[in-house]
């Protein structure tokens, strides 16, 4: 008999757990990860390839630590007067937000926030030790203020997550739910905006709260909008002492020489990787029109994705996408299912698919 994680002093918890992730299959169409349908140009190739070799040039030696040139693009880049002492990046925003939950989550210290959400969230908890608790969004996914203040109230969190827009919902909050929390949220207050570039126009960024709320932070991610999930850079925007803070956490050189070169060379193409954003939401609008003109539920969405159903067997839903090449995501709510917006081919296969499987 081989090695069994039974053998092995695995911490109790993580017994009988997943790996997280979605299947990752080899089928002409994805639309499961909420990527950017769209790969960089030649000539943004070019320039990522040439800004690669620089780095190279210096491999042998640790990248800087504080990834000070990259933060002060970022905050260029995000503008709000934001400094780059302000900004922290990492390894995606995942990364990030396992900095602030290591930094201010742990043994009898509570995380919240509002399910459905963000499936990584409780992972980020239990590999920090932190409690785990989720308050609840109302039928349309949105979050009631008094429910919200409630809850805060009640488990007195060191860290509130809220992803706005949602995953795997769509659900932008607005900033009057954010500025209730903030007011009596007695720790860190983080609004995931991963998916803030695809907003419908009149739901604003946190970011303008910033100077309101020390203790509020906000998350990017170059992994949707830009178009950059592969060259993992996420990055967040909070007062210099939150950041400072994160900084503690961090492993040493944790942004490599190559990241920190790659993703300055993606933020000087800022405008032409950004530049499919609004084709993306119109198509994302279209989907939902679509999906509810069958006769389904289609969520309100501000990202790039739609969570529709509901299916009496979503799995069987999913399979018979998949079947016919076209990868969507098992998640969400029971009888759910959630399409990233992909281009217009990939849209047209996914609609010509699903009318198969449901026979209309
Ligand atoms: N936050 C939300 C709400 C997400 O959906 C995702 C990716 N699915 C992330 C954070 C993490 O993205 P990344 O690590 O690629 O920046």
């Amino acid at each position: 008999m081989g090695l069994t994680f039974d053998d092995l002093p695995l911490r109790p918890e993580l017994r009988g757990e997943e790996p997280y992730g979605a299947p990752q299959l080899d089928v002409p169409v994805l639309l499961n990860v909420n990527e950017n349908p769209y790969p960089p140009s030649e000539r943004i190739v070019a320039d990522i390839a040439s800004a690669v070799a620089e780095a190279a040039r210096s491999l042998n030696r640790y990248p800087d630590r504080e990834a000070w040139a990259l933060r002060q693009d970022l905050a260029a880049y995000l503008g709000h007067d934001l400094t780059a002492a302000q900004v922290w990046a990492a390894n995606g925003s995942n990364e990030v937000m396992l900095h602030l939950l290591l930094a201010f989550g742990g043994p009898s210290r509570v995380a919240l926030s509002f399910a459905p959400t963000y499936s990584m969230y409780p992972e980020y908890a239990r590999d920090t030790l932190t409690t785990w608790i989720t308050g609840r969004r109302a039928d349309d996914f949105t979050i009631d203020v008094e429910h919200a203040v409630a809850q805060i109230k009640q488990h007195a969190p060191s860290v509130v997550l809220l992803a706005s827009p949602n995953n795997p919902t769509g659900t932008a909050l607005p900033l009057s739910l954010v500025e209730a929390v903030c007011d009596v949220a007695p720790g860190v207050v983080v609004v995931d905006e991963a998916y803030g570039e695809f907003r419908r126009d009149g739901t604003p960024s946190a970011l303008s709260l910033l100077p309101r709320f020390p203790k509020l932070a906000v998350s990017r991610t170059m992994s949707k909008a830009f178009a950059f999930a592969g060259g993992r850079l996420g990055y967040l925007a909070a007062d210099s002492v939150v950041v400072d803070a994160l900084r503690i956490v961090r492993l040493p050189y944790h942004l490599s020489a190559v990241t920190q070169a790659v993703a300055r060379a993606a933020l000087r193409n800022a405008d032409e990787l950004l530049a499919r954003v609004a084709e993306l939401r119109v198509r994302r609008d279209e989907t939902v029109l679509w999906l509810r003109s069958l006769g389904l539920v289609a969520a309100d969405s501000d990202a790039n994705f739609v969570l529709f159903g509901t299916f009496p067997d979503r799995h069987a839903v999913w399979q018979g996408l998949l079947d016919r090449g076209v990868l969507i995501r098992e998640t969400g709510p029971d009888g759910w299912l959630r399409v990233s917006i992909g281009t217009a081919d990939e849209m047209a296969a996914f609609r010509a698919a699903l009318q198969e499987v449901l026979g209309s």
